[in-house]
């Protein structure tokens, strides 16, 4: 499938004759041009002065070497990443993902996207991403240690508080910040606000743990009571993955009433009728690092299945896929809407295949694309910056306030581009058009750089 408008089509073309082998980033280029068209059609001069041509490529693309020792004293060499995509907002900004599937394309896409979802919190930050092929898991602290301060040993000379500012994802969580910024503070001899989601006792943000899977939760609230009358209370949901994202949903999702019975890890799936046993999944998942089956034969009743996308068989209301992209399939979309899902949010980065979003847009279900979704984990990093900035430390209720506000704020920016462009209700096509005209408006300011 290609956009149907010529200008358009020409831009994705372009990206995939530059980087034929990153199917990933064309995905995301390709939602983003199809929700364009009706910016094409009624303010054209948002796309003037080769705003897109510029927009599709990255600022700095960085590669490295990481080099480092394993327990036996063996060496071991990774790859390292950092896409520096778009700073015409603000400085840099976005997380660090450590997983072995990590690759140009993967990194790509996901700086892509930040620099649209940096654009709606509203806050000054601009897009990027990076990473690594290496595995934390299964690995001592010890391990994941020497290999966070060989990665930081190239990536401080990209970083910095006014430059750019990476943060977490997945495999990237506490301990890790903590090697990767203790080596930062090393080697510049500086301690500013060049990471976030760091310890509260080092200068991070509370409730940035929390940030992500509550920003998912406080947006269902306001699109469920804005559009349909209603709200999380009471409604069955499923919430796939178990860690950072997927816990703080959880809570935040039984907070408001509704009654979580499914969640997973990259092995399989639980089952939990009576609904998720929070404090226990996270002993597993977040104290123990241990695997999610643990869940199944601890808890009576709980039922434990291999493989990840038999979670979406399972019928509910809503739908939180928080693990990984591409995770909600065709098939599993399908599934989700033959079990009468009002509402599918995603948590996780590009978590529906394409072909899975054309679906669910054909039907009368709410979908919320990761860019306006999972938000709060980068608008709570924001305030971090801010609080730093400031040599400022905000209560925990300050910043959920601060919070539940941008993630309102965002909803209402997504739908009234939305009416605003002739599409009323459409999440996927607002989001996307009111993350695009901030940057495409700040680039053209800037002139052609
Ligand atoms: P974590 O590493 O904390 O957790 C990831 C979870 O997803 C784990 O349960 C993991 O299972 C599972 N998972 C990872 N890869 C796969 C895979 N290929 N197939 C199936 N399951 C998988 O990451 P986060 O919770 O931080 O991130 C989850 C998603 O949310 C990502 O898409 C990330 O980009 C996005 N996100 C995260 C933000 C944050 O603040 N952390 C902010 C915005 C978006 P296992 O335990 O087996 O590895």
């Amino acid at each position: 499938m290609t956009p149907e408008n010529d200008y358009l089509s020409h831009i994705y073309d372009l990206a995939k004759q530059r980087d034929p082998h990153k199917p990933e980033f064309h995905q995301a280029l390709l939602e983003l041009l199809i929700a364009l068209t009706p910016v094409i059609e009624k303010t054209p001069s948002l796309c003037k002065r080769g705003i897109l041509e510029r927009l599709i490529e990255p600022e700095r693309l960085i590669q490295f070497r990481v080099a480092w020792r394993d327990r036996d004293g063996e060496t071991r060499v990774n790859r390292g990443y950092r896409v520096q995509f778009n700073s015409a907002l603000g400085p840099y900004k976005g997380g660090l993902r450590f997983h072995p599937t990590v690759n140009s394309s993967i990194i790509k896409f996901l700086g892509f996207e930040q620099t649209f979802k940096n654009s709606l919190t509203g806050l000054p930050i601009g897009g990027a991403k990076g990473g690594s092929d290496f595995d934390p898991r299964g690995k001592t602290d010890n391990e994941v240690m020497s290999f966070c301060q060989s990665f930081m040993s190239e990536l401080f000379r990209h970083i910095g508080a006014s430059t750019d500012v990476p943060a977490g994802d997945i495999g990237v969580g506490n301990r890790e910040i903590g090697y990767l910024y203790g080596e930062y503070c090393r080697l510049m001899n500086i301690s500013e606000g060049a990471m976030t989601g760091k310890g509260i006792f080092a200068g991070g943000s509370m409730l940035r743990t929390e940030a992500t899977g509550y920003g998912l939760c406080y947006f269902a609230e306001s699109m469920l009571a804005g559009l349909r009358n209603g709200s999380l209370k009471g409604k069955t949901i499923i919430i796939s993955g178990s860690g950072n994202v997927a816990l703080y949903a959880i809570k935040k999702a039984q907070a408001f009433g509704a009654r979580v019975i499914a969640a997973s890890d990259s092995g399989g799936y639980i089952i939990d009728e009576s609904g998720i046993d929070w404090a226990l999944l996270r002993q597993i998942k977040e104290r123990e690092r241990g695997r999610i089956s643990e869940y199944a034969s601890r808890k009576p009743g709980a039922s434990y299945h291999e493989g990840c996308s038999g979670i979406w068989s399972v019928p509910c209301d809503v739908a939180m896929p928080c693990a990984t992209q591409n995770e909600i399939s065709l098939e599993s979309a399908q599934q989700l809407i033959n079990n009468g899902a009002v509402a599918i949010l995603e948590g996780s980065n590009m978590s529906c295949t394409f072909d899975a979003v054309q679906l669910i847009m054909e039907e009368p279900v709410l979908y919320v694309p990761a860019k306006a979704a999972n938000a709060g984990g980068v608008a709570v990093s924001g305030l971090e910056m801010a609080q730093n900035a400031g040599h400022a430390s905000w209560s925990y209720e300050k910043v959920d306030d601060m919070l539940q506000s941008i993630m309102n704020s965002i909803f209402h920016r997504c739908i009234d581009a939305a009416v605003e462009y002739g599409h009323p209700e459409n999440l996927l096509i607002g989001a996307n058009i009111a993350g695009f005209v901030k940057v495409s408006k700040a680039m053209a300011w800037q002139g052609v750089v």
